[in-house]
C-alpha cells in the first residue's frame, strides 16, 4: 500500500482549454513511472481529463467532495458523481478549505468515510499554522487533526488513505519546511497512527509533504525515510517541473 506519490493540486487555476493543453504536455513529458502520478484539476475538467488519461498511468483526483450521496446541496458534488467520471482520489481537508470554507477535522471525517465507502482514496491533509509552530503547538495540532479526521476508520479503511502533511506557513509562500522539520513531523504522524493501529498499518501508509515543493528542493525532502512524496501546488502547473518532480525519488 505504501507508495511513492507525486500529486499535483491545480486549485482554481486554468480554464478547460488551458487545462487540457497542460495535461497533454504532462502526458507527453512521459512522467516517471517509479511513482504514482496524480493530477487534481478543477471539477469541470475531470470528465474530459479521464478520457485523455485513459492510456496513461496518471491517476485523477478531485479537490473536494460533499459527504452526502445526493440531495438538496446546491453547488456541491458527491463522491458518486466523482466515481461516475472515473476519479481515483479525493483531496480532503486542504488548509485552504479549512481556512476559507470553515471545514474542520470532524466535518472532513465524514467526507473521508464517504470517499472510502465508494471505493475511492482520500488524500487527507493536515498542517499547522505559523502561530501554532511558533507557540510550540504544532504536534498537538497535527495529532488532533489526524485523530479526528481518520481514527473513526477501521484498519482496512485507513490503509486506503494517503496523508499529506502541509504546514500552512509553507503553502504557496516559497517557504519550505526543512527536511529535518518535515521528517520530524512525518515520523510523528506515523507514530501516532502506529499507537492506534500498530506498526504494520503505519508503515503501509503513504505520507506526502506539501508546501512550496519544487524540483530544486524535492530530492532532499523525498529521501527522508518517512516522506513518501509530495502534494504540489504551484510547481505542478508546469509540465517540465511536474515531470522533474516524478524524477526526484
Ligand atoms: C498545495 O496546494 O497543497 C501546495 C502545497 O501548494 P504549493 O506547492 O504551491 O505550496
Amino acid at each position: 500500500m505504501r507508495q511513492k506519490i507525486i500529486a499535483g493540486n491545480w486549485k482554481m487555476n486554468l480554464d478547460l482549454d488551458q487545462g487540457k493543453e497542460l495535461l497533454i504536455k504532462i502526458i507527453d513529458a512521459d512522467v516517471n513511472t517509479n511513482c504514482v502520478s496524480i493530477i487534481a484539476p478543477p471539477y469541470i475538467h475531470l470528465n474530459s481529463f479521464k478520457t485523455l488519461l485513459s492510456h496513461t498511468n496518471i491517476a485523477l483526483a478531485a479537490q473536494n467532495c460533499h459527504q452526502q450521496d445526493s440531495g438538496a446541496y446546491t453547488g456541491e458534488i458527491s463522491v458518486e458523481m466523482l466515481k461516475s467520471v472515473g476519479v481515483d482520489y479525493v483531496i480532503l481537508g486542504h488548509s485552504e478549505r479549512r481556512e476559507y470554507f470553515h471545514e474542520d477535522s470532524i466535518s472532513i471525517s465524514f467526507k473521508v468515510k464517504n470517499v472510502i465507502t465508494h471505493g475511492l482514496r482520500p488524500i487527507y491533509c493536515c498542517g499547522e499554522t505559523l502561530a501554532e509552530r511558533q507557540d510550540g503547538e504544532h504536534f498537538i495540532t497535527i495529532e488532533a487533526q489526524i485523530k479526528q479526521g481518520l481514527f473513526h476508520l477501521n484498519e482496512m479503511e485507513l490503509l486506503n488513505c494517503v496523508v499529506a502533511y502541509e504546514p500552512v506557513w509553507a503553502i504557496g509562500t516559497g517557504e519550505t519546511a526543512s527536511p529535518e522539520q518535515a521528517q520530524e513531523m512525518h515520523n510523528f504522524i506515523r507514530k501516532t497512527i502506529a499507537q492506534e493501529y500498530g506498526e504494520i498499518v503505519a508503515d503501509n501508509i503513504s505520507i506526502l509533504y506539501g508546501g512550496s515543493v519544487k524540483p530544486a528542493n524535492a530530492k532532499e525532502l523525498f529521501t527522508c525515510p518517512d516522506i513518501d512524496g509530495g502534494l504540489i501546488g504551484g510547481a505542478a502547473l508546469d509540465a517540465e517541473s511536474f515531470k522533474a518532480l516524478t524524477d526526484s525519488f
